[in-house]
């Protein structure tokens, strides 16, 4: 596998927000958002066998919460399903933070699924494959991240369309950081103010929960490995 790093911090978004938990970001993605944060994973990385990657795991965190994320770590998915499978059986709860881009059916039904529905302004739009739709289980997450106006009209339409709230266990909305934040760690290095998207979710009632990234409110927003 080709792994960019491992490394234990708090869960910084999704309904595990502010749990401790083990990530694994895996190399390579497929898509190029305009306000992606993780550009160093796109190339590079280190060569691990699955087992090296389970190892080093387990000498981090002997249990408890794993998130595998990238990059696009379902690129890797011959070798990542197996490892998923293995910790979920070591008693691991998995994450794994997807676009949805590629088939989620072969993903083991034990793994929760966070999956991120590009929304026009990452320049990613209709890239999320519908047919996932069918491999979505209750305990899965699907997320919105929106960086304007017309992003969180697409995502309204989107979750009513497709009815996601009755599908998972939750539909987050969370606004983009920009990629150049730095220094202070405050509201005003979001793309979309958090407090002017939770004035548009309260007035349209809207059947989802606003996520903010809170490791880049604990931590500097350019520290990588947090
Ligand atoms: S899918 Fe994720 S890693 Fe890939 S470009 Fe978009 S935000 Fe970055």
């Amino acid at each position: 596998m080709q792994v960019t790093e491992i490394y234990r911090s708090l869960q910084g978004e999704s309904t595990y927000a502010g749990l401790s938990c083990v990530f694994v970001r895996l190399t390579g993605c497929n898509l190029r958002c305009t306000w992606c944060d993780t550009e160093y994973s796109f190339y590079g990385g280190k060569r691990m066998t699955p087992e090296e990657v389970f190892d080093e795991v387990v000498d981090l965190s002997p249990s408890g919460l794993i998130e595998f994320t990238g990059g696009e770590p379902m690129l890797q998915e011959r070798e990542l399903v197996p490892l998923m499978r293995r910790l979920i059986e070591s008693g691991y709860r998995i994450l794994l933070e997807t676009s949805g881009e590629r088939r989620l059916e072969q993903v083991p039904a034990g793994v929760v699924k966070i999956v991120d529905v590009k929304c026009p302004g990452s320049g990613e739009r209709d890239t999320f494959d519908i047919e996932n739709l069918k491999a979505l289980l209750p305990h899965d997450e699907i997320k919105f991240v929106l960086s304007d106006r017309s992003d969180y009209e697409f995502a309204c339409d989107f979750t009513l369309r497709h009815a996601l709230d009755r599908r998972v266990n939750a539909v987050l909305f969370s606004p983009a950081f920009r990629k150049d934040a730095a220094g202070t760690r405050d509201a005003s290095k979001c793309l979309l103010d958090p407090q002017l998207l939770a004035g548009w979710m309260l007035e349209d009632n809207v059947p989802a929960r606003l996520g903010l990234q809170i490791h880049k409110f604990i931590w500097d927003p350019a520290l990588k490995g947090v």
